[in-house]
């Protein structure tokens, strides 16, 4: 059959043959492959077409004729249209096994071996209510203003209170905040008519010390009337907010931040732990949002890197400073930089409130810091990187190798631009040794994992 034969609204039946990275089942029909939301391996499903392109279409489920043992029946399925959960209707044993593979899978097709080692994922003890951090969009609906999550791929909201995998203060604060704001006859931002004040609002829980900081991010500067008063409550009612901000966002682009903060009461920053040490956060920095996770990651970390006292560390795009402050008092000098002028100023601080006197962080990006680094002579033995989703840039790669450190440890949280990187750091003779997925997210896609290269060797 050929493609053009495919029209919106046809039916059929089939079996779902696998499962796409972002948890959509996938269907083939003579050969063409279809996505479908809420359909799992090896169920057979009733599907009707609901786009088709040049190379692949969208279908959705009409009808279950069997459904996979490892199916989680009693999820509530807005946590899979609005891509909340998007994993959600997979066992939790299932969607580590799936995540597992589908590292392998790209290195694989990457870096075109099958034999690097990687390790069984680790898993988490807590599945849901694990988020330290929430960004709940808000919109009027029906008069109402109404907090929940946009349907997948859209700017639809979809009202949720129970938000399964966030911490439950926060969702408390969440819903304390709207019925607040509905009684002062708050208007939320539109984006069709660009009016109302409301954008998002944004909460962050320090998972060891509870504290939380709430930043409402608004169009302007100017208090609507009673606001004032609904903080006052917030803050009565929540003893632990420790920090109110407003976030400037007068903007139509897709980004939830502006760049300005105003300070409404408390500090500008909370303060958590993490491996017994004290961290002070600002609302721009990042900080990773499954606490006990990520606690496990920088261990293992750690633990590849094989740290001596004498060694010299850098800790590439180093947040607010977590991976090289943990370490510093292993090691004889951190070095750390990061694009965001606040979280470096959370790092030296941080550095400072732990006693540590061995650690140096400059802003900047990451792929000028480092060719400078090593025009400067720095030599380190071990270095650590932890970049955003794009991965590494050639350059950095590049002047990393010249350092000659003994080991590189990376930390990633996309396995995509991860195995490009690796083919990168293989052809300057450093190599992959092994890598360890962390699961710092259940209940959705999303898969975290360390490595370690060594200098031409593995093992
Ligand atoms: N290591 C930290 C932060 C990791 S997240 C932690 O574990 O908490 C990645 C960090 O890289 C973010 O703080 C982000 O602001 C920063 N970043 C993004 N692009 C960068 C670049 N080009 N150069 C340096 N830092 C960058």
């Amino acid at each position: 059959m050929n493609m053009t034969n495919f029209k919106k609204n046809d039916i059929f039946e089939a079996e779902v043959l696998d499962l796409t990275h972002e948890g959509q089942g996938v269907v083939k029909i003579d050969s063409f492959p279809f996505f479908v939301d809420n359909a799992l391996p090896g169920e057979r499903i009733k599907m009707h077409v609901l786009k088709v392109g040049k190379s692949f279409g969208f279908g959705r489920v009409d009808e279950f004729i069997s459904q996979s043992k490892h199916r989680v029946t009693q999820l509530n399925l807005d946590y899979l249209r609005t891509g909340i959960a998007d994993f959600g209707h997979l066992s939790y044993d299932e969607q580590v096994k799936f995540k597992h593979k589908q590292v392998v899978d790209i290195l694989r097709k990457t870096a075109g071996k099958s034999d690097y080692p990687v390790l069984p994922v680790v898993e988490a003890i807590k599945t849901i209510n694990y988020r330290n951090k929430a960004q709940i969009p808000v919109q009027m609906i029906d008069g109402l203003l109404t907090t929940g999550f946009y349907r997948k791929n859209s700017h639809t909201l979809i009202p949720v209170e129970d938000f399964y995998i966030q911490h439950p203060e926060i969702d408390a604060v969440v819903l304390f905040l709207r019925d607040e704001f509905r009684k002062i006859n708050l208007q939320a931002y539109d984006e069709k008519t660009r009016k109302g004040w409301l954008r998002n609002i944004v909460v962050r829980r320090a998972f060891h010390t509870g504290e939380m900081m709430i930043t409402l991010v608004v169009t302007s500067k100017k208090l609507p009337e009673k606001v004032e008063l609904v903080i006052d409550h917030l803050v009565e009612r929540f003893t632990n907010i420790k920090s109110v901000q407003l976030n400037i966002n007068s903007g139509t682009g897709s980004f939830i931040l502006g760049k300005e903060f105003i300070l409404l009461y408390g500090k500008d920053f909370i303060t958590d732990l993490m491996l017994d040490k004290t961290y002070q956060i600002s609302a721009p920095a990042f900080y990773q949002v499954n606490t006990p996770q990520a606690e496990k990651l920088y261990e293992t970390a750690y633990d590849f890197a094989g740290l001596k006292p004498g060694d010299v560390v850098i800790d590439a795009y180093s947040g607010i400073g977590t991976i090289g402050i943990s370490m510093a008092d292993r090691v004889a000098k951190v070095y750390g930089m990061e694009v965001v002028p606040a979280a470096v100023e959370n790092a030296k601080r941080n550095a400072q409130l732990n006693e540590l006197e061995n650690t140096h962080y400059e802003v900047g990006t990451a792929e000028k810091i480092m060719p400078k680094w090593l025009s400067e002579g720095i030599k380190p033995d071990v270095i650590f990187v932890d970049p955003p989703r794009k991965g590494l840039d050639e350059g950095f790669i590049k002047a990393a190798a010249m350092m000659n450190p003994r080991r590189i440890v990376y930390i990633s949280c996309n396995p995509a631009t991860f195995a490009r990187d690796v083919v990168r750091f293989e052809a300057e003779g450093y190599l992959l040794d092994k890598v360890q997925p962390v699961d710092l997210f259940p209940q959705t896609h999303h898969i975290e994992l360390v490595a370690s290269f060594n200098k031409n060797k593995r093992g």
